[in-house]
Formats: structure tokens, C-alpha cells, sequence
């Protein structure tokens, strides 16, 4: 047997395995994700346990595999991100975020960066720290990682980076107003909502203050990024379904009480 293995990660999912035992998926900083087999996780007393729930953080002892499952063995320096575990809102948006990391690199990958920048964006969540536009951010910034390099910065025809723009598949990016007409099927978006995939694209994760959007920007940013992850992405996530779900759900509640 090599040596017990020390490596920092963030816990992506788990499952029961049998009666005692579960399978985690972990993303971690050092090996990329890999699934671990935690034996007699579910035994009371487990000293594991808080380490593998939902949502945690944490540095992890165990026995990396290049194929099939790792094994964990203990833990130390648990950070459990309590403000999302107890609050079904946030932990539909973090659970989205998890979910996206998952599906845009394959297994064992050796991905420091996309590591570093989930793991800021569930920090920033946990502050307090506008879900949503925390998810609109991680959104814009991920579609390379399944292979969507747009250009957000200028218009490539006129290199404008002012005023109103759209989006243009044909033109890999956004269009100025100008040249709109250069694209009939450019996507309509709302320019505002542009405006903030724009500014998402470039935003550095440790400049990001708290913006504050209206109901009617969100929902704008909300319809450009759907039709891009419909169309272009066409991955389907329980976990946004969740949240779409969850919005009009709001939206009914919030229209009752304004007749009551
Ligand atoms: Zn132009």
C-alpha cells in the first residue's frame, strides 16, 4: 500500500453505499474530481461524517486511485458552509454551481483554477453575497470550460466596447449597434442584460462587491443565459430545473400576497 495521501477538497455530492458505507464525489484541489469509497461512514460517532455532508470544504486523508474509487480515511480543518446548508434558497443555487463544475471537466482532471474559483463562489454565497448573480457570474465564466470562448469584450467589426450591445452566434460574441444589422438572428437579448455578461466575463472573483440588480435585470440576465446553456450548452441539470421551479413559485406567493 503507497503512503495515506493529504489533499484539500470540496464535496460535490454523496450517496449511501450499502447500510454503513457511502460513495463521495469530491472535487479536489490537487487530483481533480475523484469518487471516494468512506467505509462505515454512517456508523454513529463516524468522526468523517462532517467532513463528507453537503456544501463542506476540508482537507482529506486518504488513498488517491488513478482508476476506480479513492478511499477516504479521516479529515481535519472541516469548513462547512452552515449559512448554505440551512437555507433551501442558497443551497439550490450552490447545488447548480456543483453541478456545473461537475459536468464541465472529466474526472482526475488537474484543475487548481476551476477548483479555486467554486470554491470562492460558494464562500462568497455563504457571506452573504447575492446568490443569483454570484450563479450569473459563475455562469458567464465557465461556458469555456465546455468549450464557449466568446468574445464579450468589443465589437469585432468596429472594436466599439461602449454603449448597447447584443449577442450574435455567427459573430462568436456580442455585436455593437451599429452592426446589428450585419446579424438577423442575433439573439435579441435585452441590452442591459449584455451590459452585466459583459462585466460578469471580466469580473475578477476578489473584485466582486455586492451588486445589486433589480428583479426585472435579473430575470433579463436570467432569459440571455438560459437560451445560451439551452442552445449551446444542452446540458440538463435537475438542480436548475429546481430553481426555475423555485423562481415561479416566488413569483405565485408574491402575486397572492399583493391580493391579500
Ligand atoms: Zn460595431
Amino acid at each position: 500500500m503507497r503512503e495515506p495521501q493529504e489533499f484539500e477538497g470540496l464535496v460535490l455530492f454523496s450517496k449511501n453505499f450499502k447500510e454503513k458505507d457511502k460513495l463521495v464525489k469530491i472535487f479536489t484541489e490537487q487530483y481533480g474530481k475523484k469518487m471516494f469509497f468512506v467505509r462505515h461512514a454512517n456508523k454513529k460517532n463516524s468522526q468523517i461524517i462532517s467532513s463528507i455532508q453537503p456544501f463542506t470544504q476540508s482537507i482529506y486523508i486518504g488513498q488517491i486511485k488513478e482508476d476506480g474509487l479513492s478511499f477516504l480515511t479521516a479529515s481535519k480543518d472541516v469548513t462547512p458552509f452552515f449559512n448554505i446548508q440551512k437555507d433551501i434558497f442558497l443551497s439550490a443555487y450552490a447545488t447548480y454551481i456543483l453541478n456545473l463544475t461537475d459536468a464541465s471537466v472529466e474526472d482526475g482532471i488537474y484543475d487548481p483554477l476551476l477548483y479555486g474559483f467554486t470554491k470562492q463562489m460558494l464562500a462568497y454565497i455563504n457571506e452573504g453575497y447575492d446568490a443569483e448573480i454570484m450563479t450569473n457570474i459563475f455562469e458567464v465564466q465557465i461556458l469555456k470550460r465546455f468549450g464557449l470562448s466568446y468574445n464579450w469584450l468589443r465589437c469585432p467589426i468596429c472594436q466599439e466596447s461602449k454603449g448597447a450591445f447584443d449577442f450574435s452566434e455567427v459573430y462568436n460574441g456580442v455585436l455593437c449597434e451599429k452592426h446589428w444589422y450585419k446579424d438577423e438572428n442575433r439573439c435579441h437579448f435585452h441590452p442591459r442584460a449584455v451590459h452585466f455578461l459583459r462585466l460578469f466575463s471580466q469580473i475578477k472573483t476578489e473584485k466582486i462587491q455586492s451588486i445589486d440588480l433589480t428583479p426585472e435585470t435579473k430575470q433579463q440576465i436570467r432569459e440571455a443565459l438560459d437560451y445560451i446553456f439551452d442552445n449551446y450548452v444542452g446540458i440538463n441539470l435537475k438542480s436548475k430545473k429546481f430553481i426555475d421551479d423555485m423562481t415561479k413559485w416566488q413569483h405565485v406567493l408574491k402575486d397572492s400576497e399583493n391580493k391579500n
